[in-house]
């Protein structure tokens, strides 16, 4: 599996784009402000696009939703059910902070957690970690070390809470039991910022550390 990592526009949101390298199978996992530069490398890769995967609803991570369908208009969207709300709900998140934003298409799928996902010879086990938004999921592929974690925590940090739908005790039962329930070595890929791994956030995240008065051992 190979995973790409596009930053763009105000929010610094990071899309990806995976890729099956045995069968060219690719998916689009929240496509943002980035989206244009995610099409460009799909040209360059002759990679085709077999679904577009969004962990949340937030503004930033679904603005390139259209731009991925103007060349993957059959990939379907992929969304839980619990950030419908949110997702309906973009052009007044886009009001909120004085963006613009064009038509987004329907999701096609809802996420369950447990669901298995599955393009190519690659598979994602999706894990729903509500807090940060209550449809929020994860999408780990442990036999690859990776896992695509959103806004649910980051390198040194964790998710807010004080957007619509979020909740700071709902994200810390998140991160205990669908991320630090992950070996160490796992790769954590993060919306926004660089990546680390479960056993540097289990060690430092001074949010999840009682020493530094986070909540979990
Ligand atoms: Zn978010
Ligand atoms: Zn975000």
């Amino acid at each position: 599996m190979q995973v790409l990592s596009f930053t763009g526009g105000p929010f610094e949101e990071n899309g990806y784009l995976v890729v099956c390298p045995a069968t060219g199978a690719a998916v689009v996992v929240d496509p943002g402000a980035q989206a244009l530069e995610i099409v460009r490398a799909l040209e360059r890769r002759d990679a085709t696009v077999e679904a577009i995967l969004l962990t949340h609803a937030h503004i930033d991570h679904v603005e390139g939703v259209p731009r991925i369908r103007e060349v993957a208009p059959d990939a379907p969207i992929f969304l839980h059910e619990a950030d419908r709300p949110l997702y309906e709900g973009v052009p007044q998140q886009a009001a909120a902070f004085g963006l613009g934003v064009p038509a987004l298409p329907p999701p096609d799928h809802s996420w369950s957690h447990g669901d298995t996902f599955r393009f190519g010879e690659c598979a994602f086990e999706v894990r729903h970690a509500p807090g940060h938004a209550p449809g929020h999921v994860i999408l780990v592929a442990e036999d690859e070390g990776v896992a695509l974690v959103g806004d649910v925590i980051f390198q040194g940090s964790i998710g807010r809470t004080d957007l619509p739908g979020g909740d700071l005790r709902e994200l810390m039962r998140s991160i205990r039991e669908q991320v630090l329930t992950l070996p160490d070595d796992i790769s954590l890929l993060p919306g926004h910022g660089p990546g680390t791994t479960v056993g540097r956030e289990r060690r430092g995240n001074p949010f999840l550390i009682p020493h530094y008065g986070g909540e979990l051992a």
